[in-house]
């Protein structure tokens, strides 16, 4: 079985959480694109924990995780966040962890000119995460930056291509930004320092998911970020610079020939968003207060806070449609408890026309919210196993939103933790 989870709206939907409990039944849990710019918040009996280029699968102990072609990998974060989960008790050896060889390394100086350009463009700035991840990919598609399999190259050889690609990017640093040069040698060490404990878990993941198919291996691709944030499919230009859909998956992962049997999509029981860009149905002031504080929608990377607003019927329909998904996972529903009633955005007002196909470009960003309020529940519903332990609003509200989705809902959280969740079918 080969199955992807992937996010419905603009990230922070509880992917990490989702992949957590149904790993489970799965031998081999792949990222397959993304860096280190977003994070996955996991709480299971060993603690809580902050993932932000490990797959999430990487806190069972038989799962295989694997880095895919697609990801970009910061290896200085990398080995923090390998060091973080050791602390903390997590065993990480080659045979659960394994990195593809064609994955693209995260210079440090992809890093600065992300940082150099946010503050070049100053009040217009993006909200890029300052991780490097705009820079590198761009890099990726220049044919201008390194890989994984780089690490094995003999030591004359990398510092050639460390120098020639330094020498070009230095173009940039130094007359564009007027920033002092970088170094090519403190490249070449840094690549030594973070890149040689590496080495170990570096394969081609290629050849080793065509080998665990073959096997039988049950394969879960897991997506960083939400359909909204697709470079190609989301709210250009305020995405990721990567394709975070399910159809990419294969692809990112190593093996473009398979094919997906499910796809999961995770779905937020309201809106979220980090960052800039058009967000039509946002809450402010102490209405945004009062869902921010109860859904704790602070950055797991960034600790910034985030913007709120109610369940969007356009956007996640949008989101369901581009992933194709097969499934649902409604993920918070038990923040939305205590809420007298519950804000829904049911459509956009275009210049007066009333739509609920999500538009692009200049039309989102004149899009104004249509909203309609659903009666709402009280009371703790973290405990509740069944749909029918929940109020009788809750589950019309669960109705509501499969209806519009046109996707069956299989499961709602109603809590952090693993096992606060209710199984549909
Ligand atoms: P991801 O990037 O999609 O994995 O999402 P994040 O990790 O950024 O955000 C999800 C946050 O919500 C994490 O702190 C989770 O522990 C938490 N979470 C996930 N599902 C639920 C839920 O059903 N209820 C509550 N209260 N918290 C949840």
């Amino acid at each position: 079985m080969i199955t992807a989870i992937v996010g419905i709206n603009w990230g922070d939907e509880g992917k990490g959480r989702m992949v957590d409990l149904l790993s489970e039944k799965y031998d081999i849990v792949s990222r397959y694109q993304g860096g280190n710019n977003a994070g996955h918040t996991v709480v299971n009996e060993k603690g809580k924990f902050i993932l932000n280029l490990l797959p999430s699968g990487i806190l069972r102990e038989t799962t295989v995780n694997l880095m895919g072609t697609g990801m970009v990998i910061d290896i200085e974060h990398l080995c923090g966040e390998l060091q973080r989960l050791r602390e903390k008790g997590i065993v990480i050896t080659p045979d659960n962890l394994k990195i593809s060889d064609k994955a693209t390394i995260c210079m440090p100086y992809h890093k600065l000119l992300d940082g150099l350009e946010e503050d070049r463009l100053g009040d217009a700035k993006f909200g890029s995460t300052r991780r490097g991840i705009a820079p590198v990919y761009a890099d990726k598609y220049m044919k201008k930056t390194l890989r994984m399999s780089n690490l094995f190259d003999d030591e004359d050889v990398l510092e050639e291509k460390v120098r020639s690609i330094v020498e070009w990017k230095n173009l940039t640093v130094v007359n564009g930004y007027e920033h002092e040069a970088i170094d090519p040698k403190e490249m070449v060490k840094w690549l030594k320092t973070y890149g040689d404990p590496l080495k170990e878990y570096v394969c081609d993941s290629t050849y080793f998911l065509e080998d665990a198919i073959s096997k039988g291996k049950n394969i879960m691709f897991e997506a960083q970020l939400g359909a909204l944030r697709d470079i190609d499919f989301g709210i250009y230009p305020f995405t990721s610079s990567s394709s975070v859909l399910a159809a990419y998956a294969p692809i990112g992962a190593g093996i473009p020939f398979a094919k997906l049997d499910n796809v999961v999509g995770v779905i937020k029981a309201y809106s979220s968003c980090v960052g800039e860009g058009p967000f039509t149905c946002e809450f402010f002031g102490a209405e945004a207060e009062e869902l921010r504080g109860a859904g704790q929608e602070y950055g797991a990377a960034t600790g910034r806070p985030r913007r709120v607003g109610g369940f969007d019927v356009v956007a996640s329909r949008y989101g369901v449609m581009v992933q194709g998904a097969t499934e649902l996972a409604l993920t918070k529903l038990d923040i939305l408890s205590g809420m007298e009633k519950i804000p829904v955005c049911v459509a956009y007002d275009i210049d007066g026309e009333i739509t609920k196909q999500f538009p692009t470009g200049e039309r989102l960003n004149r899009a104004k919210p249509v909203y309609e309020y659903m009666p709402g529940f009280s009371g703790d519903i973290s405990k509740c196993k069944k749909l029918e332990d929940l109020p009788q609003e809750a589950i019309d509200y669960i109705k509501y939103i499969e209806k519009e989705m046109q996707c069956p809902i299989k499961y709602v959280s109603v809590g952090a933790e693993r096992n606060e969740y209710i199984e549909l079918y």
